[in-house]
């Protein structure tokens, strides 16, 4: 896999949990006793972005802005970010993961899942 897609999903995982750990359902349940999950997440953000080309994290953070996230897996074919087919072109390439790519509709960074 492409060593700065590998950062950018775990960026996306990272944002994830910081949404989450911020909800309010998340407080209800608990799990927030003693420690401070959300800053310990964005500490742990801070080291994935610092890994990241400074062009590709600003795009990122623009289209978290955008869409709430920069990365979106593709299942099925489909870009789960905007939901359109992406072109055959692209989902039937052998070098799936290799190579950082976007969909061509909303412009999210895409990766498939196995
Ligand atoms: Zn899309």
């Amino acid at each position: 896999m492409d060593p700065i897609l590998e950062i950018l999903i775990a960026l996306g995982d990272i944002d994830a949990m910081i949404r989450d750990a911020e909800s309010p359902e998340y407080k209800e349940l608990g799990l927030t006793e003693d420690e401070d999950p959300i800053e310990k997440l964005k500490k742990l953000r801070e080291e994935c972005a610092s890994k990241l080309p400074p062009n590709i994290l600003k795009r990122y953070e623009k289209l978290k802005k955008k869409y709430g996230r920069g990365i979106a897996p593709v299942v099925g074919g489909i870009c789960t970010n905007c939901f359109i087919h992406l072109p055959t072109s692209l989902v039937t390439r052998p070098d799936k993961n290799k190579k950082l790519e976007t969909c061509p509709n909303c412009g999210i960074y895409v990766y498939w899942t196995k």
